[in-house]
């Protein structure tokens, strides 16, 4: 048996290019699929012919030993694939590159309407459900278990999903055979034409349902509520959307579930403000404790911590806690809490405090005297949030 050209198969030119070869093959494995002609040996057999070529002519390196040696160039003259070398599953398993992502180009063939595909027949999606998750600092600073109630549509527990009343009144799509598709025949000058479209009966389901169920009046889903462990990891932020797959809405006719949606938002904390994954932190210390330097309690994502004031501290002084900020979302690293230094100057004094403050006036140690080697404003910023 002498076999065809590769580029006469996919009906491309010799020069044509890598994505003009996947684009006549995509074509092709769509016209002949085997789900879309049940039964019919020649269109099993182009399909094969058809996969076989791709795969010679996909593959630059087979592709020029065929452009120089033909069919003995790929697989020796007998044949190479031609005695049933590629099965069905080599075939479909190019389909992921092919049809990007699902193993079957019903995928993207049936693509309008959020349908996807289970075994070549059309399934129903549901809809994705959004929700609003509010998180503490602290939650955030460690990640946290959220049990939610949300209200949703669930499956119909009466049957199971199926909008069915009982076993009895389910039965195989007598439109469409239980493949869910159907095939149009017109005539035309150009011969027949075949096309193939969501089976008008059965929506593509496959099955046909002859007595409702009460419960649900055949839809298969009811308007519920369930409770979803959300885990959030530490390190979210504001505006992050997580997705769960599966946890939204239940689809009909026992299809495939949506996702739940869960969007980030930050309450505010008391003390404390975030600054990307460091934590910062307003200190006020007297006057005295940042002369003589003093001991302090500062708070911190996880509980209280002390801090050392030196004697003499400065005020817009920042001091760093490392560690105590925000891990990033999967990874080891931890920002930092940083302290900013106020010293408070009192606003109301008796007059024995005045005149104890007049006498240090006139000393030369409380008189300002800034050395080159006090950081700006500008350059401690700098330093610590860059
Ligand atoms: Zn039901
Ligand atoms: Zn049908």
């Amino acid at each position: 048996m002498s076999k065809r050209d590769y580029y006469d198969i996919l009906g491309v030119a010799k020069g044509a290019s890598a994505e003009e070869i996947k684009k006549a093959y995509r074509k092709l494995a769509i016209k002949y699929h085997p789900d879309k002609n049940p039964d019919d040996k020649s269109a099993e057999e182009k399909f094969k012919e058809a996969a076989e070529a791709y795969e010679v002519l996909s593959s630059p390196e087979k592709k020029q030993r065929y452009d120089q040696y033909g069919h003995a160039g790929v697989g020796g003259a007998a044949g190479g694939f031609g005695g049933g070398g590629m099965n069905m599953e080599d075939i479909f398993s190019q389909f992921g590159d092919i049809f990007g992502g699902g193993g079957s180009p019903f995928d993207s063939f049936f693509g309008g309407g959020g349908g996807q595909s289970r075994g070549g027949r059309r399934v129903a999606k549901g809809s994705n459900l959004r929700i609003k998750v509010k998180l503490t600092l602290e939650e955030i600073a460690n990640g946290a278990e959220k049990k939610i109630k949300v209200n949703k549509q669930i499956t119909c527990k009466t049957c199971d999903g199926t909008g069915a009343k009982d076993k009895s009144s389910v039965s195989t799509c007598k439109t469409c055979g239980g493949s869910g598709a159907v095939r149009r025949v017109t005539n035309t000058i150009l011969g027949q034409m075949q096309t193939t479209a969501t089976c008008p009966t059965c929506h593509g389901s496959g099955q046909q349902i002859t007595a409702k169920c009460n419960a649900c009046h055949g839809e298969g889903t009811v308007r519920g509520e369930e409770t979803i462990t959300i885990n959030i990891p530490a390190g979210v932020s504001e505006g992050m959307q997580l997705s769960m797959a599966g946890k939204g809405n239940a689809a009909p006719n026992g299809g495939i579930p949506g996702d739940l949606i869960i969007l980030i938002e930050e309450l505010p904390h008391e003390t404390l403000k975030r600054e990307g994954n460091n934590i910062v932190y307003d200190l006020h210390v007297s006057i005295i404790d940042a002369a003589i330097g003093a001991s302090v309690e500062v708070p911190t994502i996880d509980g209280k911590a002390k801090i050392k004031i030196d004697p003499g501290t400065q005020s817009g002084k920042l001091l760093r806690l490392k560690g105590k900020g925000i891990p990033e979302v999967n990874s080891y690293h931890r920002g930092d809490e940083i302290i900013h230094v106020n010293i408070w100057t009192p606003k109301a004094l008796s007059s024995e405090e005045r005149a104890l403050l007049e006498k240090l006036r006139e000393s030369p140690n409380f008189k300002p005297q800034p050395g080159k080697n006090d950081k700006s404003f500008f350059d401690k910023m700098k330093e610590y949030f860059e």
